[in-house]
């Protein structure tokens, strides 16, 4: 099981820039997938609001161990957001997701009861070629930061320094990672403190290991997984599509299996 730790850049700029959602710009030869997303934010309310992906509400409790997953961690999520930093907000950040993260996790059932949730575990970074990605990634950004376009948004024109914008990116993160003073001298300590979920969590039902290959559950008859619990390797950037796509394909695969030429697809 695994999931594609995300790290995150902000980067404020002169005059709000056109609102975009998450788009992915850049596909590197490392896999480290490079996206952004502008013009979120502007007002001092809305820094405090719904923030879509950068949300406090949504996901994050997946970077901290299961047992810390309490209702006090989400209040203090809660209440993390009340001190954010507006001035961040003004502009868009350049995110980094690492492709096929090497670190695996693993996911416990808690119980027997079928409405209770599993406890997962995804050991983000475990696996030092993810950290040498997610460093190779914000170098990446760094060099887009020092572009002229780039300079040119910020406030006096002169660009950013990439040591104020690790900062504020720090600031302006939302998980419960306890932060480190070299946050912003070490790479490898950024992205460790500042990773969270872009969640396309995926593979707890691994082929050969939960269903065979026709995803039919070990040992279970009239039972089959399609769906993202599949995947060994989440797909591009995002899983959604494949995901209803691997879904229509085995059910026309089983109504043709089952009804030849009457199941009429
Ligand atoms: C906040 C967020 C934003 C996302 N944004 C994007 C995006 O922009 N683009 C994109 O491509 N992907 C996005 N994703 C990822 C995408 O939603 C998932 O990859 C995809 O939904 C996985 O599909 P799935 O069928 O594997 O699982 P799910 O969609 O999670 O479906 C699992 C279903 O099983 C049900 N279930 C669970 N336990 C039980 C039980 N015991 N009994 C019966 N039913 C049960 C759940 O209620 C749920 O309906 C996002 C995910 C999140 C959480």
């Amino acid at each position: 099981m695994a999931d594609n730790p995300m790290n995150s850049i902000f980067i404020p700029t002169r005059s709000p820039p056109r609102q975009s959602l998450i788009e992915t710009v850049g596909i590197t030869e490392e896999g480290v997938f490079i996206e952004a997303s502008s013009g979120f934010g502007q007002s001092s309310e809305s820094v405090h609001c719904h923030h879509g992906i950068m949300s406090a509400e949504i996901g994050q409790l997946s970077t901290i161990p299961p047992k810390q997953r309490t209702l006090e961690a989400a209040q203090k999520y809660a209440h993390n957001k009340l001190n954010l930093p507006k001035e961040v907000f003004h502009g868009g950040f350049i995110l980094e997701k690492i492709d096929g993260p090497m670190s695996t996790g693993h996911l416990v059932l808690t119980d027997t009861d079928v409405r209770n949730n599993p406890a997962v575990t995804f050991n983000y970074f475990s696996h030092p070629q993810d950290l040498n990605r997610c460093i190779y990634g914000i170098k990446t950004i760094e060099r887009i930061l020092k572009t002229n376009r780039f300079s040119e948004l910020s406030a006096d024109g002169a660009g950013l320094s990439m040591e104020r914008v690790l900062n504020m990116s720090v600031q302006a993160n939302v998980n419960l990672i306890p932060k480190h003073t070299n946050d912003t001298e070490s790479l490898e300590q950024f992205c460790k403190d500042t990773v969270i979920t872009i969640w396309h969590y995926h593979g707890g039902c691994h082929v050969g290991k939960v269903v065979d290959q026709h995803y039919r559950v070990l040992g279970v008859s009239g039972l089959r997984v399609v769906d993202g619990s599949i995947f060994s390797k989440s797909p591009g950037t995002n899983p959604q599509a494949t995901v209803m796509m691997m879904g229509r394909y085995m059910g026309v695969k089983i109504l043709r299996e089952r009804l030849g030429r009457a199941a009429g697809v």
